[in-house]
């Protein structure tokens, strides 16, 4: 099971990932948007690591809900509500349980990603973070059916992840700024869908 310390070792991993990968994220954005989702991930991941450091959470779920609330805050453009809501519909899909076991876990990020694509009024193939969460999710509800432990489903979920984001770099975007550039866009890796390998890869490290 998922316990909220390894919670907050996921959220104090990601923004050091974010942090580490930011120059990147905004080369990415650079390219099809507006050079700012390296700084606004990283600015957000650190004021949500902040927030939970020195906290004591009973649940979970109130954990990703104060995750959810810092990086709302924090962030102004596109992605800061889209994960903020990522983090409050994962709270709502991880139920009151201490800990999360697979499935639990498969249920928040199941929920998580329905959150960004309600939010966001996306759809798989936008080149948008969605088709990265959304194949994660999707894998890791496949992989708790299955009976996997939390480390195997985590592996499915982050290769799904990845072979989502891949998967649109030939596409044009239909949200977002990066729908702005048009044809431009093809070639590209969307920066969301980056940042969203990342914080999965995170939650992996912060497991295994
Ligand atoms: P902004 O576009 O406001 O500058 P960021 O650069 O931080 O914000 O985030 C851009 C990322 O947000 C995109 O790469 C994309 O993955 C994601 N995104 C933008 N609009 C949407 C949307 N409507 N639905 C889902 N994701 C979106
Ligand atoms: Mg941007
Ligand atoms: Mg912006």
């Amino acid at each position: 099971t998922l316990t909220t310390s390894e919670l907050i070792a996921w959220i104090s991993t990601a923004a050091d990932s974010l942090a580490e990968h930011a120059a990147e994220l905004t080369d990415l954005d650079a390219a099809i948007g507006d050079a700012d989702h390296g700084t606004n991930m990283k600015r957000g991941m650190r004021a949500a690591a902040d927030a939970v450091a020195d906290a004591e959470f009973e649940t979970p779920a109130a954990l990703a809900k104060k995750v959810g609330m810092s990086l709302v805050s924090a962030v102004g453009g596109a992605s800061g509500p889209l994960y903020g809501t990522f983090f409050l519909r994962f709270a709502q899909g991880a139920g009151d349980a201490a800990d999360l076991d697979a499935e639990a876990l498969a249920a928040a990020l199941d929920a998580a990603a329905a959150g960004v694509a309600q939010r966001g009024k996306a759809d798989i193939g936008e080149k948008t973070m969605l088709d990265a969460l959304r194949p994660a999710a999707d894998a890791a509800k496949e992989a708790a059916a299955e009976g996997a432990d939390i480390t195997a489903m985590l592996t499915a979920a982050v290769a799904a992840a990845r072979e989502g984001r891949d998967a649109v770099i030939d596409s044009v975007a239909t949200k977002g700024r990066a729908s702005y550039v048009g044809e431009r866009a093809k070639g590209h890796i969307d920066p969301g869908s980056q940042s969203a390998v990342l914080l999965l890869e995170a939650l992996q490290a912060a497991v295994g």
